[in-house]
């Protein structure tokens, strides 16, 4: 072997260890920045903030022009809990919602292993659908999968073509995907956990629980801004009667179909509940005495005009009594007394509407105690 060619081994060597080097340091900088996006991941502690750091931050730390997560969605549990939250479907356009896995399923190979290529129409309308103006041309598809069951994908596109191609590496990706998949199943858990405490299972409502704790709320919040408070129970009128004809479950079907009712004439910031049995209860903040007789009147009309097929052959009427209470600013009172005050009044006259004949609206307001007046004359 002679000096040249030493010399020229020795330099291929040189230019060898250097890009490894060259590697290693990259490498590290990848993954200082998984760490970092993970333990993001970790902190977060609610499922909007989940989405951002996947969709935004994630994307922008790994230097990547579009990412999108894919969520099998087949009961519309995910997409339910996310709403009873409050949460805007509308700022968040990577977020993918499927309803069936199959559709998921089907274009994944059967290990389940990331997918990686050029990303073409069909790709594109399914993984990255809401992006017109983008246009990725190689992508890598990520399965997340938890307890081996597949739950989405988190899709990666890039507008270089040679960015994603069979064979590239997607250690750090996968690494990443294992941890998202995890938190995601947690956030939701804690979603579910806390909505559960506070939501009858059956109507989809709030329950007595969330409705005491709100009462305290608006009480104090219509003392300081000086604004009427107004409260009504409905009751179903002779419900026992469905129960006792038709069976236990229609029975829940009349219940179904009386609270969404409801619910669909409230105002966003108005409470709404089933108290109990076949009660529910409403607090209308804002909200003087005849305003609230209308929006009783409004409710106690729609569920009276109705005709509600109940099963294959069963079509029925249902109707509701009403009881409507108000605080007025002008009492001054601010107390756990005034809520119960609030919602005993509304009970009585909602007694009231049963005993002068049912499917009607019957109101009262509080007045203020004679204590209270000479104290304050
Ligand atoms: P009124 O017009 O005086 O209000 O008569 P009503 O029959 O509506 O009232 P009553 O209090 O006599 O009966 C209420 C019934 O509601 C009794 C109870 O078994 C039934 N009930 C309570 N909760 C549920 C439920 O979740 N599902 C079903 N199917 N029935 C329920
Ligand atoms: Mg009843
Ligand atoms: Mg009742």
């Amino acid at each position: 072997m002679n000096a040249e060619h030493l010399y020229d081994e020795n330099t291929k060597l040189k230019r060898q260890l250097r890009a490894f080097v060259e590697q290693a340091k990259d490498n590290e900088q990848k993954y200082l920045r998984l760490n970092a996006n993970i333990l993001k991941l970790l902190a977060a502690n609610d499922l909007a903030s989940l989405f951002e750091i996947i969709l935004s931050d994630y994307r922008a730390d790994s230097k990547l022009d579009v990412v999108t997560l894919t969520l099998i969605d087949a009961e519309y549990e995910i997409r339910r809990t996310l709403k009873n939250e409050g949460f805007k479907f509308a700022n968040y356009p990577g977020l993918i919602f499927v309803d069936s896995r199959y559709r998921l399923r089907s274009r994944l190979s059967d290990d389940m292993s990331p997918l990686l290529g050029k990303c073409d129409e069909k790709q594109k309308e399914f993984y990255f659908p809401r992006y017109e103006l983008l246009e990725p041309v190689s992508m890598a598809i990520l399965p997340l999968i938890r307890n081996r069951k597949l739950v989405g994908s988190l899709n990666l596109g890039s507008y270089q073509e040679n960015r994603f191609i069979e064979g590239t590496a997607t250690d750090f990706f996968e690494q990443f995907t294992s941890v998202v998949a995890i938190s995601i199943e947690n956030a939701l858990n804690q979603e579910r956990i806390k909505q559960l405490g506070l939501i009858d299972p059956l109507t989809g409502v709030h329950n007595r629980r969330y409705f005491d704790q709100r009462l305290d709320e608006e009480i104090t919040r219509a003392a300081r801004t000086q604004k009427p408070l107004s409260c009504l129970f409905l009751d179903i009128d002779h419900f026992k009667k469905f129960n006792d004809e038709y069976g236990h479950q229609i029975g829940d079907r009349v219940l179904q179909e009386v609270a969404a009712i409801i619910k669909a004439q409230m105002r966003g910031s108005d409470v709404m509940a089933r108290y109990g049995g076949e009660e529910f209860a409403v607090l209308l903040s804002n909200t003087d005495t005849k305003l609230a007789a209308d929006i009783a009147e409004r409710i106690r009309f729609i569920i009276a005009e109705n005709e509600y097929e109940l099963d294959d052959n069963i079509r029925s009427k249902i109707s509701v009594s009403v009881g409507c209470s108000t605080m007025l600013p002008e009492h001054g009172c601010d107390s756990e007394e005034t809520g119960q005050q609030l919602v005993a009044k509304a009970d009585s006259a909602l007694y009231a509407a049963k005993d002068k004949g049912r499917n009607q609206v019957v109101s009262r307001v509080i007045r203020r105690k004679r204590k209270a007046q000479s104290k304050a004359s």
